[in-house]
């Protein structure tokens, strides 16, 4: 099983001490390629510093993750515009809205959103996105830019099917992370990946976060890790009726083609 995980913050602290194993057991778990994501100035240098050191296996987004967004200034703006066009980097963001912790001004979470669709759109790159709790200023928002835009995943995507829809109509993906595997809040998510085409599914850990809940024996610490994303991708088999092996090679044919990977080893 091949798979490739589109979302995970590898740049984090937490994998400070450990990163190099964290990778080797992602290799030896079948995860042989992922996108480190970037959510700031500063993660998004050392996204593209780990992805510099080990090409073909690591590659970077560059972006302002909303709760971020009142850090935006002139001088972080064209740091950001210049981080966007390095060749490490895959996407631009993760950015959006961020409406349920609201650690940034909703008017300056609108405003650094469009200008990074903008930046989106200049630099011909996909678009990683983040939505939570504001879908209809987030939709309204990207409707305005679309044209420009040359593809985009929705981010660990937790919300219902009137969300799937709005995003499938305007071509985005959608990612699914350890959400689904969680047997209180992750329910409804069983219910609406089913729907989704396999060419608009892609699968990520967001690790550190979302640890599924379903690994036996369950870890010591709450750490999630990339070598978990199988469960993932059982989950979602499960959800749809299909073998793990079929979700993994499709997941994984979907990213590569995505996000423009080359073949892995
Ligand atoms: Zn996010």
């Amino acid at each position: 099983m091949e798979l490739i995980d589109i979302g995970v913050n590898l740049a984090h602290d937490s994998f400070d001490a450990d990163r190099d194993l964290v990778m080797r057991r992602a290799a030896d778990a079948g995860v042989t390629q992922m996108v480190v994501t970037g959510s700031s100035v500063d993660s998004t240098r050392k996204a593209i510093e780990l992805a510099r050191s080990h090409p073909g296996v690591l590659f970077a987004t560059a972006g302002l993750h909303p709760h971020h967004a009142s850090d935006l200034t002139d001088a972080t703006r064209a740091e950001l515009a210049d981080l966007a066009r390095d060749p490490a980097v895959v996407a631009t963001g993760e950015c959006g809205l961020d409406y349920f912790r609201d650690f940034s001004p909703r008017d300056a979470q609108r405003r650094v959103f469009a200008w990074q669709l903008e930046l989106a759109a200049a630099t011909r790159k996909p678009v990683f996105l983040h939505q939570r709790d504001a879908h209809e200023d987030f939709i309204a928002i990207l409707r305005e830019h679309h044209a420009g835009l040359t593809s985009g995943v929705a981010h660990c995507f937790t919300a219902g099917e009137k969300e799937r829809d709005d995003y499938l109509e305007l071509g985005l993906a959608i990612g699914i992370t350890g959400w689904i595997n969680d047997e209180r809040r992750g329910l409804h998510l069983r219910e609406v990946v089913r729907v989704i085409p396999a060419d608009r599914l892609m699968i990520e850990s967001d690790a550190p976060y979302l640890l599924p809940r379903d690994i036996r024996p369950p870890p010591k610490t709450r750490r999630n890790e990339p070598a978990f994303l199988p469960y993932v991708v059982r989950a979602i088999a499960a959800a749809r009726g299909e073998s793990a092996e079929a979700v993994a090679a499709a997941t994984t044919a979907t990213a590569r083609a995505f996000f423009g990977l080359p073949a892995a080893g």
